[in-house]
Order: structure tokens, then sequence, then C-alpha cells
């Protein structure tokens, strides 16, 4: 299975690949984390980058589609892989396509995780951080024990990361809306989107991303019995499992 993550910041789509990956055997394709490692590591390519983020610029889009394709070519990616990150506009999503086509390979499936936007904020703007050990504390969700300072260093006030501001969490959500969510439709043009709510606890989403994306068991049995095109129809809403009922191919190995 190749997969795109789609969703809004703040809606867990991190998290959740990670996991999804780890539990099937996918690669995890994450193009923030990827490109903040080939900078630390100093590659021609983290310089070129660097260089541009320094900038304040965008990384250009062949680029990013020159980490996937390198990156989705190794070994770990053989049996599929799950990209957090890319593409976040059409234009992505086509050069994606024209990669992969290359190899006569193509994104299987989009899972797009939704939550109302004002959840959004809440999540976001409500994290904090220790700036000693950068452990993680939310104002409401996971508070520390004094409601100030870090569990692990008494005297060390918990700090908000700029970008988690409200002001920059709206804005961040508006480049979203712009930008990125026009995806959902590329990916739901042709049948290829899964619509899952983010909202609820990390392990029900979990749960309604695998039913959605009608995972494979750890052992699957062979079904080559697979028919007809997906219906089209999905769920409008981004609450509960758009059940698309049509079980697609399994990839090849
Ligand atoms: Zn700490």
């Amino acid at each position: 299975m190749r997969l795109v993550l789609l969703g809004p910041p703040g809606v867990g789509k991190g998290t959740q690949g990670r996991r999804l990956a780890g539990e099937l055997g996918w690669a995890l394709i994450s193009t923030g984390e990827m490109l903040r490692e080939a900078v630390a590591k100093g590659t021609p390519l983290g310089r070129a980058a660097g260089r541009l983020m320094a900038a304040g610029e965008l990384v250009e889009d062949d680029i990013m589609v020159g980490l996937v394709r390198d990156r989705s070519a190794e070994p770990d990616a053989a049996r599929g892989f799950v990209l957090d990150g890319f593409p976040r506009t059409v234009p992505q999503a086509d050069a994606l396509e024209a990669m992969l086509a290359e190899r006569a390979q193509r994104i299987d499936l989009a899972a797009y995780l939704g939550a109302p936007e004002v959840e959004l904020v809440r999540r976001l703007s409500g994290r904090l951080e220790c700036p000693v050990c950068k452990r993680a504390y939310h104002r409401t969700d996971a508070r520390p024990r004094d409601g100030r300072h870090c569990d692990d260093h008494p005297g060390v006030e918990l700090r908000q990361r700029a970008d988690d501001a409200e002001e920059t969490v709206r804005k961040r959500l508006d480049v979203y809306r712009v930008q990125t969510a026009p995806l959902v439709d590329y990916y739901r043009r042709d049948g290829r989107l899964r619509e899952v709510s983010g909202l609820g606890a990390m392990d029900e989403v979990y749960r309604s991303l695998k039913q959605a994306l009608e995972c494979p068991d750890p052992d699957p049995d062979p079904d080559p019995t697979s028919s007809g095109a997906p219906s089209g129809a999905s769920s409008g809403a981004s609450s509960g499992v758009s059940s698309d009922a049509s079980r697609r191919a399994r990839p090849g190995r």
C-alpha cells in the first residue's frame, strides 16, 4: 500500500502515520523530518534546502519530489509507505504521480483525518514544552503536575513554541485551507480518498483509520476478486468512516 496522509495541522497525522507504518511494515516517509535531518547532516540537498529555509523560502517541488523518489526506492519501502507532509499542493500531487508512474506505481489511497478548526486551535495553541528536556505538555490535555513547571525539572517554566501561538496557528490553518485542502478533492475525484474523524482518543482514531483503509491483517488471505471501480460516493463530513466497499488490489512486493 502506498498511502498519502492528509489533514490539517494538529489533527495527529504524524502520530497515526508512525503507528500505522510501524505495525504494517511500511516505511514512514515524513518529509519534514527528512529535511531537518538532511540540513543537520549537511548533505548537498540539505545545504540547498537549508539556504532556502534560512531565507524564509519554500523548498522547491523538484527537490521535494527528489527526496521522496530516493526514499521510497529504499528496501524498507518495498511493501509500501505512508507519506506524511507531502504532497501539500495539487502541483506536488501531480509531480508525485508522474514520479511514481516512471516505476509503474501510484498512490493507492489517501487518508484524510479531519477535525473542526476550533478543536485544532485548542490542541495546537495549548501545547507547551520544557525548554530543557523538550518533554511535551498541554494546558488541558497533558497538564504538568503543578500547572506551570516541568515534572522532571521543578524550577523550569514550560514554554510555548513560537509557531504554536494562537495567531500563528490560525495562519497555519489558513495556509492549509488554501494550499492543501484542495488535495482532498484531488484524491476524492477518482475514488482514492478515505475520510476519518480525527476527534476522540488516539486509539479510537487509529481503529477508524485502519478500518477505513481495510488494512491487511498480519496474515492476509489472498483475495484477487477485487471488482469494479470505486463508487465515488463519499461521506461529506469529516465524521466517521467513509465506507467505499470496493476492496483495492493488494500492491505487489
Ligand atoms: Zn523537563
